[in-house]
């Protein structure tokens, strides 16, 4: 199996980087990405413990950009982690989510939801911190049936608490990875909440400003939305990707290598993103 959309402790993940890869060696999963939210900081665990084990890490970024009315995160595979402006982008990234999460507990606070910032930092742990912390806070406290109950009712989009961050355009985004010689692929096109037309002037748009692929194969696709996705790709001559955007068990309701246990991401997805960063970096 692969898997190409994955989070750690690094983000909102529960795994830490070398517990994720040998959950993916028991699985079975012979290739995987790393994709944490806005930070690299799991890439040298996890690459140790993957040679260690013997499964292939390849190194990934999840980039949140801007979009209405869904969300848009690109993906960033291959990236360089020393690259400086992608490292002062990562940066200012995380110094909105900061901004954003401290707003955050301000509104919770006067909705009779009071947090210490020190209670969500500690379930953060790693470089960047999120909703899914404030989330399983709010369920610690009572606040909140479940993590699903506290998105519905205070921290997804549009309801009480939801505070938006400093994002960048996808263009951006696709810069930012090409500079720091990655290979951009759109993820979760189901989530952007776009017209199949929209979805497709979009890709037209973004495959001119470098976007290399689309991540068809997704936990919460359907088949049809998958095949969907994959003739857009064709038309735009992108690669598809595929990933269950694992968070641990638990978390989101995802396995990894097989999202709600029906998905078969075919291998070949790992060979064509390699084959494509191979040819667009010059050696
Ligand atoms: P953040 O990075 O802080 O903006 O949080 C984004 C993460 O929160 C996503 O990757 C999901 O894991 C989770 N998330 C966002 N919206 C929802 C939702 N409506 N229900 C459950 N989880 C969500
Ligand atoms: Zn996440
Ligand atoms: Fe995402
Ligand atoms: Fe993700």
């Amino acid at each position: 199996m692969v898997d190409l959309h994955t989070h750690s402790t690094a983000s909102d993940g529960k795994l830490s980087p070398a517990e994720l890869m040998r959950h993916a060696k028991a699985m079975g999963v012979e290739v995987i990405a790393l994709t944490d939210h806005d930070t690299l900081s799991g890439l040298t665990e996890a690459s140790e413990e993957a040679a260690r084990i013997g499964i292939e890490l390849i190194p990934g970024i999840e980039i949140s950009a801007e979009n209405d009315p869904g969300s848009l995160h690109m993906l960033g595979y291959f990236v360089d982690p020393s690259n400086a402006e992608l490292v002062e982008t990562l940066a200012w990234l995380r110094g909105g989510r900061e901004d954003r999460n401290y707003i955050i507990l301000t509104k919770l606070a006067e909705l009779d939801c009071p947090l210490d910032w020190d209670e969500v930092a500690s379930l953060a742990g790693g470089e960047s911190m999120g909703r899914p912390h404030i989330a399983t806070a709010m369920v610690n406290r009572g606040y909140v049936s479940s993590f699903k109950d506290a998105f519905d009712r205070y921290l997804g989009k549009g309801a009480a608490a939801y505070t938006d961050r400093d994002k960048m355009t996808a263009e951006i985004a696709i810069e930012r990875i090409r500079t720091a010689g990655g290979v951009s692929v759109l993820a979760h096109p189901q989530t952007l909440s776009l017209t199949d037309d929209e979805l497709s002037d979009l890709l037209g748009r973004l495959s001119s400003a470098g976007l290399a692929g689309v991540e068809a194969f997704y936990y919460s696709h359907s088949e049809e939305e998958t095949a969907l996705y994959t003739s857009l790709a064709r038309k735009y001559d992108l690669i598809v990707t595929g990933g269950s955007d694992f968070h641990g068990p638990g978390l989101v309701e995802t396995g990894l290598g097989v999202g709600r246990g029906n998905m078969d991401i075919p291998k070949s997805v790992a060979d064509d993103l390699r084959e494509l960063h191979q040819k667009s970096s010059p050696r």
